[in-house]
């Protein structure tokens, strides 16, 4: 297997000029070549002709392939599926899911962590499949770059909110993020990124303190204890509470909002009660809360409330000071939208 140069850092990436005989600098210029996307050494005018060759021979940038993209035609969503390892195009060993979306602000990429999850959520499509494995930053990365070569548009900002949890794979999602952030690569801001936990609470002071300007989501769902344990069998090991006076440490520390997603469940919940649960527990802190009707996963039998419901709740939210809106839903016709990326296997 050729060794894949995508995702290593500029470091990582001297080191192996290094081990290649040549000048850490042509370390760099690697960097910088395979982070506009070239698709081959050839193109990396600067190098050596002789170290070209021996790179096409020995590397790669990438194992990402683009396997399928489906368009959302009433609102520009695009979701591609993305074959990973593999060189040849006998069908992927692997596929993942990204879905690229058009707002007013510019275009987000919604990037996968992991294939497959183990968090167990009992609303999501992505557990269903169980746990496969890490994506690397590498892997990440790659689908930007190729997200971006085939809408023909740029991507602004990344939100890591596909499947599988961000903090159960912290150290990849970090590399990930340095290397969109490198003023030598796509110079994003750190503020153009953002990340969605489930609510692991020693990840999520970590990144308080590692990514102080990166925006963070968590993924609410509930505030009684033993409810949201039903749902999001991650609250057994970092109760709701605790995860709440994290979250409070969080903005006290960044001064950044954070983003409580909550999934109205008809009949779960959505009721009066647990409104007014919501406002006791939130009232006072820095943050928004991101309504989002639950979508449809067939296997699940649940329902999602209704839009009105969303927007009556919303209403009630605002009004006792708790900033909340409901999210504009995209991509729901291609099955692209949250909670609807799941496993799949060869095409
Ligand atoms: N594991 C991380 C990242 C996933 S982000 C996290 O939980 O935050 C995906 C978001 O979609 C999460 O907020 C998740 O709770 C939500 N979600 C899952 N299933 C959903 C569904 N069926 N409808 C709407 N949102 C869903």
């Amino acid at each position: 297997m050729k060794k894949d140069l995508l995702g290593m850092t500029i470091e990582e990436l001297k080191q192996f000029a290094t081990e290649m005989g040549e000048k850490p600098f042509r370390g760099k210029q690697l960097f910088v070549w395979i982070n506009r996307g070239v698709q081959s050494f050839d193109e990396m005018t600067d190098l050596p002709l002789a170290f070209r060759q021996r790179l096409a021979e020995e590397a790669c940038m990438g194992h990402v392939r683009v396997i399928d993209m489906q368009i959302d035609e009433s609102d520009g969503t695009r979701k591609f599926l993305f074959g990973l390892g593999g060189d040849d195009d006998s069908g992927a060993q692997e596929a993942v899911e990204s879905v690229f979306m058009k707002y007013k602000y510019g275009n987000t990429l919604c990037v996968s962590s992991q294939i497959g999850c183990r968090m167990g959520c009992s609303f999501c499509a992505s557990a269903l499949g169980g746990f496969v494995r890490n994506l690397t930053a590498g892997e990440r990365a790659s689908r930007v770059l190729m997200a971006e070569k085939t809408t023909g548009e740029r991507i602004n900002h990344i939100v890591i909110m596909g499947m599988g949890e961000p903090f159960d794979n912290y150290e990849n999602v970090s590399q990930f993020l340095r290397l969109l952030h490198d003023p030598d690569g796509k110079n994003m801001s750190y503020r153009n990124m953002t990340v969605s936990t489930s609510g692991i609470i020693p990840m999520i002071e970590r990144f308080g303190t590692d990514f102080p300007q990166a925006g963070l989501a968590i993924s609410l769902h509930r505030l009684g204890n033993e409810d949201r344990s039903r749902l999001m069998p991650v609250n057994k090991k970092y109760p709701v509470d605790d995860l709440l006076s994290a979250a409070k440490a969080y903005t006290e520390k960044t001064g950044r909002r954070i983003t409580f997603e909550y999934a109205l469940i008809r009949g779960e919940n959505d009721r009066d009660e647990d409104v007014t649960l919501i406002i006791r527990k939130l009232r006072g802190m820095l943050c928004h809360v991101n309504l989002i009707p639950l979508n449809k996963v067939a296997e699940t039998g649940l329902e999602g409330s209704s839009r009105n419901r969303a927007e009556e709740i919303a209403q009630v939210l605002n009004e006792s000071g708790i900033s909340a809106t409901v999210r504009r839903e995209l991509g729901t016709g291609i099955d692209g939208a949250c909670g609807q990326l799941r496993l799949r296997n060869k095409k």
